[in-house]
């Protein structure tokens, strides 16, 4: 009945918001992740234009007039400040907007235009143009050069290069090239701490815009980035996880920096790893996807091995800087204070007095994980997580670092009333506090979650690190992870072990990449670096193994290892989770679903198991473990299982979620 149609009151776009490569990205994802299409294209659609702005950006600029081109060099004598505005504009071929012409006052432009020499008028974003070719004072070493030259048109590319050892110098190069041909590059970087060092690297190479897209932005700077790249405005696009969706109208490269680094798998709702899309986009833009890391992951060694990546190397550090030596420091003969041997105290106070700078990483925040009555041994747990309550000095309170849940610290034990509760364990906290008594004259930088909420105070810190005076750094990955600092002649990891009996089959693996980066942190300029690690299990081999023969060594038994056991990623995996008000709701509801119908004979199913830690934020969490080595029965299996499980009446007593290659079992 056309009576009731509704006008259509404007036409919002007069393309498709998201161009056809990043629309079939969203399918091919929402296919392979098992998860609602239209959920996945909430995720690559900024939200303003989910609510309906423009997704073609106009921008203002000023124009010169025919009269304004047309002015003699004689005229406005009289007025130098808007002669000097018509200078400006005579120099170049295209409008500028009121942020190109920086420094001129707002007066002259308006008198300009009431002359009718200047005008204003809204435009489209255009491509970027590109003229400043990119300078650097030295020369490329041959790895360097080698890794750029190796660098096809297409194709996924596994940049191995220790810290230091001038990956990024080869992005630059590698963005260069791809600027001068009028393309644009997407830099994907884990963490949003790592991009203003980005940031501030890049702009200094090129003049070009470069658009950062990160989660702490702004829905309106977010729209702006996102306009940027779809317009072809930005010559560089640098972002975290979600930025893999951006649209960008003139696609050239795509790097992931850090590719081992677990944050570019997002870990609720759409579970999708950004690595992994960003090979599927260079597919699909059929442009070159550069995976760079000094620790890359398992998987993309694997891929190697299969011909599916090509391996590029770069060994060397510039010369001039020598590799950091790395030293264990055997715990079984040592007195312990605060978790700080002897021996490490010795070496620390050598770094100090030679004005280097020492890091210790510690990755727990607060003071101390464990709160135990010295009488009973009560210990402090969460009321709602099957976890203990980490004590924090600074604000007196317990908290549970996986709900978030605090509560003042009791005075007394709760069982007994004793007064004495041990203060167990160590946190970065507690360390500071620590190294505060000892070396009173030092200035010590604690860098984590804690340290750096308010705004700016990361960057602050990272700036009173970067000036260089002897200081001793505590930190978590925060600190760890990626970092450029000149002065630190010490790293130092002061507790490791619970890394060699963890439920988690990737444990070791990451702290093989974590030693790796924690260590890469010292030993950046000429000066020697050396890395000290405190543990009780000196001899264990694959410890020593990462330490005298490297990471390809370590990696290549890991890779034994996961082979014999069965594990990615020589087997797929997927998981069905479920969290109910009980245990039993959430394991009967996957007990369900593991045995609804029949199961191809190609896929393993596990479980279900209670998780880990089974009770969190008050739900009780279970798991189903589906395991093949065919990717496509197992996403085949995994579909049947869906179909089924959505049928499930006790489906609606339970949240459930689907993780598609999972890298946690939790
Ligand atoms: P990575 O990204 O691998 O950690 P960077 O690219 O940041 O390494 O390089 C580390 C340092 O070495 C930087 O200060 C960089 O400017 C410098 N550098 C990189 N390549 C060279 C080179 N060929 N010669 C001299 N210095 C270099
Ligand atoms: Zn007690
Ligand atoms: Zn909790």
């Amino acid at each position: 009945d056309e009576a009731k149609l509704k006008r259509a009151e404007e036409l919002l776009d007069p393309s498709p918001i998201l161009p056809r490569g990043v629309l079939e990205l969203c399918i091919w994802a929402s296919q392979y992740y098992h998860h609602p299409v239209g959920e996945v294209l909430a995720a690559a659609i900024p939200s303003l234009l989910r609510k309906g702005h423009a997704s073609i950006a106009e921008i203002e600029q000023f124009f010169l007039t025919k009269e304004g081109k047309d002015l003699g060099e004689n005229s406005l004598r009289n007025a130098p400040r808007q002669k000097q505005v018509i200078d400006l504009f005579c120099r170049t071929s295209h409008g500028l907007s009121r942020k190109d012409l920086g420094q001129v006052s707002i007066t002259a432009i308006q008198s300009l235009m009431e002359k009718k020499l200047l005008i204003k008028k809204s435009i489209k974003l255009q491509p970027f143009s590109f003229d400043k070719v990119y300078e650097s004072d030295f020369s490329l070493s041959t790895e360097q050069q080698t890794a750029i030259n190796l660098v096809g048109k297409t194709g996924v590319y596994l940049l191995q290069g220790v810290t230091g050892s001038g990956k990024t110098e080869v992005y630059l190069r590698l963005i260069e090239k791809r600027l001068r041909a009028g393309k644009q590059s997407l830099l994907l970087v884990p963490e949003i701490g790592l991009t203003p060092q980005a940031l501030q690297r890049f702009q200094a190479a090129f003049k070009v815009n470069i658009t950062v897209l990160h989660s702490a932005l702004s829905d309106k700077e977010r729209l702006m980035g996102w306009q940027n790249a779809a317009s072809g405005h930005a010559g560089v696009i640098i972002g975290t996880r979600s930025s893999i969706f951006t649209p960008m109208a003139n696609p050239g490269l795509i790097i992931v920096d850090e590719e081992h680094d677990s944050s570019f798998k997002q870990h609720q709702g759409f579970r999708y790893s950004a690595r992994d899309l960003a090979v599927l986009r260079g597919k699909i833009e059929n442009i070159p996807v550069l995976l760079g890391s000094a620790t890359p992951s398992l998987e993309s060694l694997h891929n190697v091995k299969l011909d599916k990546y090509s391996h590029l190397h770069l060994t060397q550090r510039p010369a001039g800087v020598t590799k950091e030596k790395y030293s264990i420091i055997n715990l079984k003969h040592e007195r312990l204070v605060n978790g700080f041997s002897d021996r490490l105290m010795e070496i620390i106070n050598d770094n100090l007095k030679k004005k280097g700078q020492v890091l210790i990483f510690l990755n727990r925040r607060g003071f101390s994980p464990v709160l135990l009555c010295a009488e009973c041994k009560w210990i402090a747990v969460c009321s709602q997580c099957d976890a203990r309550l980490t004590f924090h000095l600074s604000k007196s309170i317990m908290q549970c670092h996986h709900c978030g849940i605090e509560t003042l610290q009791p005075d007394s034990c709760p069982e007994c009333q004793n007064k004495e509760l041990l203060k167990i364990g160590l946190g970065t906290e507690r360390i500071e506090e620590h190294l505060k008594t000892i070396f009173p004259q030092t200035r010590i930088i604690r860098i984590d979650k804690d340290s750096t909420r308010k705004k700016d105070s990361f960057t602050r810190l990272l700036q009173e690190i970067e000036d260089g005076e002897p200081a001793i750094l505590i930190g978590t990955q925060m600190l760890a992870k990626g970092h450029h600092f000149q002065n630190v002649t010490l790293s130092v990891l002061v507790d490791i072990d619970s890394s060699f009996y963890s439920t988690d089959f990737r444990a070791e693996e990451q702290l093989g990449q974590i030693i790796l980066q924690v260590g890469g942190r010292s030993g950046r300029n000429v000066r020697e670096g050396s890395v000290a690690i405190q543990t009780h299990f000196p001899t264990q081999p694959l410890l020593n193994t990462l330490i005298s023969d490297g990471y390809e060594a370590f990696a290549q038994k890991l890779l034994d290892d996961r082979r014999d056991n069965g594990l990615p990623p020589f087997k797929y995996q997927a998981v069905l989770r479920a969290e109910s008000t009980s245990s039993s709701l959430a394991l009967n509801f996957l007990d369900k679903a593991a045995n609804g119908g029949e199961i191809s004979p190609l896929v393993s199913i596990y479980g279900p198991f209670p998780s880990i830690m089974e009770k969190r934020a008050g739900l009780f969490r279970a798991l189903l473990i589906l395991s093949s080595s065919s990717r496509k029965h197992l996403h085949k299996e995994l579909k049947n299982r869906i179909e089924y499980t959505e049928r499930l009446q006790s489906g609606k007593k339970v949240r459930w979620s689907v993780d598609v290659d999972p890298i946690d079992l939790f």
